[in-house]
């Protein structure tokens, strides 16, 4: 028997085991450092049925209250962080630190960021009317039980900006992390329980390919999915969510083109853009995926990233210097294989990397490929991985084109000094966001969604905070 952790579901307050338990991997040695409790469809139904037990009492909590725990809920990350960042670290490889800071400490940092914007977001009744005749409100009303669904890239940060404005505008949660990475979102929601009444936060846990995330997005006891992951998974659910007409927030795949213009200074805008394209190995929604570069300046900025490529520390997150650490699963890792294979096939030119590094850990060396165009797999496709093409345009209106002719349209950048020219270029891109001069960078109070087939709805602020309620508009006629 191993003597590897087991980490426990959590449901009704109450930490639960299950009849078997599954591996957790650390993707800097391939070896199990954990396991956790495999739960099936009976802990779906005990999770629904605590959630629905607990939302009359939490719905009917004044909002200063709520708001309040929610604050707490700021500090108890705030106290447990080393011990979180060394998990996000174990289970997803992510440096401590990592490239441009974005590590361990960023995903356990902005999940506090996160929680304490949330906790001081509101959204009070609106007045669409009131004079002799009539008085119009528009309220928000919770939904009641939210089911979230997180993927393995940013474990903690994604169940944050998932479970906080869910809570907050006074819905209980049933949450299921990836099966890849269920560590540290276990131990927050034993930390979080110690704080919210029983069944306001519950945790399941399924084994790969196991029925829990079907059985949550079937369940008519759950009334909306917030869901981060691929679009394929996105589509699955949305199928599976329209027997009982649940609402749905899907955050899905990207593959955010960045547009450089020849105003800018190669030298100054190579780190941004590498850092954008690279963070956490590409493995994240928002990284920029299809880099546009002008021809005028396309030699000397492939050159300005092959450099920052080949300085680039790549190993172990757990080793402060490493700025990279491995790609997080190795099915991931085949995946980018069969991508540069693709790309060398339709004729990609390999500056660098193009091949795993050794070690017995799923690491892959930072890649980038000139001479691709449109209808090769690595710039249609999301990679999702540390390869990055990088393509050779002409003319400013025409590329603008060819960046939208693409299904996603999660997010977007414009690299230039003329900001005006940015801005007009900014509104004809097809994606939810858009930056100027830097790419991915989301904050706690801006809207971040997709469109096309990224995705459904959007997240963070008051925009994000809507999507958890309904609305009842009340008309109370005076004379
Ligand atoms: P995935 O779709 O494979 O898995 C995500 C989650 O869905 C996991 O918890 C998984 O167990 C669960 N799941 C799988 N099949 C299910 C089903 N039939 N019903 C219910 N649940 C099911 O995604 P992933 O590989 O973990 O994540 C990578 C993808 O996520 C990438 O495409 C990336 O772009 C996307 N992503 C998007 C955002 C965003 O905000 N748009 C953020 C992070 C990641």
């Amino acid at each position: 028997m191993s003597e590897l952790p087991i980490y426990p579901m959590l449901i009704a307050g109450q930490p639960v085991l299950a009849a078997t338990s599954f591996e957790v991997i650390n993707p800097a040695t391939a070896a199990p450092f954990a396991r956790a409790a495999a739960g099936d469809a009976s802990h779906v139904e005990a999770a629904v049925a605590a959630a629905r037990a607990a939302f009359p009492a939490w719905a009917a909590r004044s909002d200063t209250e709520r708001s309040r725990l929610i604050g707490v809920l700021a500090e108890v990350l705030q106290a447990n962080m080393p011990e979180l960042m060394r998990l996000v670290t174990l289970e997803t490889g992510k440096p401590v630190d990592g490239l441009n800071h974005v590590g361990a400490g960023m995903e356990v940092g902005g999940a506090i960021a996160w929680t304490q914007v949330t906790s001081q977001l509101d959204l009070p009744v609106e007045v669409i009317q009131d004079n002799a005749e009539a008085r119009v409100e528009v309220h928000r009303k919770p939904l009641g039980v939210v089911a979230s669904i997180t993927p393995w890239n940013w474990p903690l940060m994604i169940a944050i900006w998932h479970i906080m404005p869910a809570l907050r505008a006074g819905n209980t949660v049933v949450l299921k992390p990836s099966e890849l990475t269920p560590v540290t979102t276990a131990r927050f929601v034993e930390l979080a329980n110690a704080v919210l009444p029983p069944g306001v936060l519950n945790l399941v846990m399924g084994a790969a390919g196991s029925e829990v995330g079907p059985a949550m997005t079937i369940h008519p006891g759950i009334d909306k999915i917030v869901f981060t992951g691929s679009t394929a998974t996105g589509r699955k659910i949305m199928g599976n969510a329209a027997a009982t007409l649940k609402r749905l927030t899907l955050e899905l795949g990207g593959n955010d083109a960045g547009i450089v213009l020849p105003d800018v200074e190669v030298k100054a805008v190579a780190p941004k853009l590498f850092a954008a394209a690279f963070h956490n190995n590409g493995q994240t929604c928002a990284c920029l995926k299809r880099l546009y570069v002008h021809e005028s300046i396309y030699e000397a900025l492939c050159a300005e990233l092959l450099a920052l490529a080949q300085a680039v520390k790549v190993g172990d997150g757990l080793d402060p210097a490493c700025q990279l650490g491995p790609i997080q699963n190795r099915m991931q890792l085949e995946k980018v294989e069969a991508i540069a294979e693709a790309a060398r096939r339709q004729g990609g030119q390999f500056l660098c990397g193009g091949e795993r590094l050794p070690g017995s850990g799923y690491f892959y060396a930072p890649t980038i490929v000139a001479g691709l165009d449109e209808g090769s797999q690595l710039v249609d496709e999301e990679q999702f991985g540390p390869i990055l093409p990088v393509i050779r345009y002409v003319d400013v209106d025409e590329v603008v084109v060819r960046a939208n002719r693409n299904s996603n349209g999660l997010g977007g950048s414009i690299w230039t000094r003329d900001l005006d020219r940015a801005a007009a270029l900014a509104l004809r891109l097809e994606c939810g966001t858009v930056w100027v001069n830097e790419h991915g960078a989301v904050q706690p109070d801006a809207p971040f969604g997709g469109i096309k087939q990224s995705g459904l709805g959007v997240e963070f602020g008051r925009h994000g905070l809507a999507e958890f309620t309904s609305i009842q508009t009340i008309k109370m006629m005076k004379a």
